[in-house]
């Protein structure tokens, strides 16, 4: 069966010239599925008979299943998708006061980096997911949405995996979510590890696609215990690269910050930390730290990320505490697949 969802409207073109149809079909066909979004062939009626009827017995919508799914009383929807092959990942929706929608998606089914307070690292790396197997993600919560009239606006490549390592079908990816789902460069985000040469290489995309790395410490040290990566690309070279990924852009790079209590919240990291980004194009993002069953540290108080910020500030650096949204539902990197792991133990 051929995957609809896995294919472009100019795959479908050459599809559609295969079988002998004309070529505006596969416009007729795209805006059903992605502007109209029915989904049931016998209703796309301005499509010949006999196209639909082959349609409906040679092709296939997506490759994902739902395996469970939860919902926060903030809005927040995480989803655990089983693939074909019987790997499961997880996607989130998280819906905001003002109209942005934004679904966060995996890039692969575990993680070969290995960060000490990260659920997926802690389970370790199965496979790559395909650039269906991702964009398929955000198609799904594209619909769910339109159903309630809303727009999916924003995309995060934030889910379980580090798409820098899974770097052609991330990008292939990306452009579909911007032909397919018409969701702006603007408003997808890829976060990374960071994985240095990735990094050089998508500043050159010429994309306009919002970068942002986990730093989680200012010390080579303290970052190292924390996140491997950076035994293999130290912080000087991470930041080069960031630079680099500024300067070609013109965007913004983001930070993002786990607070962990007592280990990246004292004062001293603070420090630490401005010295190392002042003057740089950046924001900082903090997240108190979702506890992981195999991680013991606990999430910062308010008290110290104040001080944190505060010291921040000192050196010009902006930084603010994201809202942890889905705590309620394990909507943490991973942690579902984790515990639904667990439960069948
Ligand atoms: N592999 C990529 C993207 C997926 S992880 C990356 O590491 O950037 C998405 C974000 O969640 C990263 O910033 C990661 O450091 C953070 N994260 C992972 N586990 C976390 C936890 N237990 N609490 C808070 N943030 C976590
Ligand atoms: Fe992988 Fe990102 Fe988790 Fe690190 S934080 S283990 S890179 S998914």
């Amino acid at each position: 069966m051929l995957n609809l969802y896995g294919m472009s409207l100019s795959e479908i073109e050459v599809l559609f010239e295969r079988w002998g149809e004309a070529k505006y079909r596969a416009r007729q066909l795209w805006e059903w599925l992605y502007d109209k979004r029915v989904f049931d062939f016998d209703a796309m009626t301005n499509l010949p008979k006999a196209l639909r009827i082959r349609l409906a017995a040679e092709t296939t919508l997506g490759v994902l299943s739902i395996a469970a799914e939860q919902s926060s009383y903030d809005g927040t929807v995480k989803r655990l998708y089983r693939l074909p092959d019987g790997q499961l990942i997880e996607a989130v929706l998280m819906e905001y006061d003002d109209d942005r929608r934004t679904a966060c998606i995996s890039t692969q089914a575990g993680c070969v980096m290995g960060c000490v307070f990260c659920a997926t690292g802690q389970m370790g790396f199965s496979r790559h997911l395909s650039t269906e197997e991702i964009f398929e993600q955000a198609v799904h919560f594209a619909t769910y949405l339109a159903e309630k009239g809303e727009r999916l606006s924003n995309v995060v490549l934030m889910g379980m995996g580090e798409p820098f390592h899974n770097y052609e079908a991330s990008l292939a990816a990306i452009h579909r979510l911007m032909s397919d789902l018409g969701i702006g460069a603007r408003h997808i985000t890829v976060s990374t590890v960071g994985l240095v040469p990735e990094i050089r290489r998508f500043a050159e995309e010429g994309l306009q696609v919002r970068l942002a790395i986990s730093l989680h410490a200012a010390t080579d040290e303290e970052r190292a215990a924390l996140l491997p990566v950076n035994k293999r690309w130290p912080l000087a070279d991470l930041l080069d690269a960031c630079n680099y990924y500024i300067h070609k852009t013109g965007r913004r790079v983001t930070f993002e910050w786990a607070a962990i209590a007592g280990e990246n919240d004292t004062p001293e990291q603070a420090h630490a930390l401005g010295r190392l980004l002042r003057g740089m194009v950046c924001h900082v993002n903090i997240i108190p730290l979702n506890p992981t069953g195999g991680y013991s540290g606990d999430p910062s108080s308010n008290a110290a990320l104040d001080e944190f910020i505060a010291i921040l500030e000192g050196y010009g650096v902006n930084a603010t505490v994201r809202v942890r949204r889905g705590i309620d539902i394990d909507a943490g990197c991973g942690q579902l697949k984790a515990k639904i792991a667990q439960q069948g133990e």
